[in-house]
């Protein structure tokens, strides 16, 4: 199963990716968690792209398209994945398939608000990636992950400028997607305001399983 993961900012594209992950037996990709590690690691990738998220900014499409068609090469994901925040502008959508069949595409429908009390909430772990929210889903030990220990933070584009960029850039170029995939057939829709075990099963019966 190859999928796409479409929608805001925090619309909860990372934290079901994990869950539907393990459902399928695929692997997630992530462009936000590879730009993320890049940047931890100071390496060039890193170097270029951390003021251009930090703002809550796009890194550019050819960056982003290399990198994945790079990642989509690997033999790991030659039965399936999910693409967790990309595409996420229309050139990006149409260099991917030319490299790769996509089987459907998950529209994560959420309005602003739910979208702002998320963001405005989330923790992270620094070293799995795993979301929690300070109201919502506390790690059980605070500040500590609760699946490998690591520590748990605030990520720099998860500020309240930022947040607001990021919503604007999602308008402008990454819900053009929506329309774009409809056209094709393969978009299905999913309410993603309840908590997750919810969206689990709704994600379930959307993909017929
Ligand atoms: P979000 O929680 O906003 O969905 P992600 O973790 O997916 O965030 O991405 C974080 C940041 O990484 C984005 O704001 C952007 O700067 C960069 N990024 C991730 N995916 C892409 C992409 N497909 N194209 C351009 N930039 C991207
Ligand atoms: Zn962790």
């Amino acid at each position: 199963m190859k999928l796409i993961f479409l929608g805001p900012p925090g619309a909860g594209k990372g934290t079901l990716a994990v869950k539907a992950v393990e459902i399928l037996k695929i692997q997630q990709i992530s462009t936000g968690s590879i730009f993320r590690a890049a940047v931890a690691a100071e390496s060039t990738l890193g170097l270029k792209v951390k003021a251009i998220m930090d703002a809550g900014q796009l890194v550019d499409d050819e960056t982003t398209i290399a990198l994945v068609r790079e990642r989509l090469a690997m033999n790991d994901v030659q039965n399936g994945f999910i693409l967790d925040g990309f595409p996420r502008t229309i050139p990006q959508a149409q260099a991917l398939s030319e490299f790769s069949a996509i089987d459907k595409v998950v529209n994560f429908d959420i309005p602003d608000s739910g979208v702002l009390e998320r963001l405005g909430g989330r923790r992270v772990c620094r070293k799995c990636g795993f979301n929690f929210h300070a109201v919502f889903n506390k790690p059980k030990q605070e500040g500590i992950c609760d699946h490998c220990g690591g520590e748990v933070y605030i990520r720099d584009d998860d500020k309240p400028e930022a947040i607001q960029k990021r919503l604007e850039v999602y308008r402008e170029q990454t819900a053009p997607l929506i329309d774009f995939y409809r056209q094709k057939g393969l978009l299905v829709d999913i309410d993603a305001r309840p908590m997750v075990d919810e969206i689990v099963e709704n994600f379930k019966k959307a993909m017929g399983l």
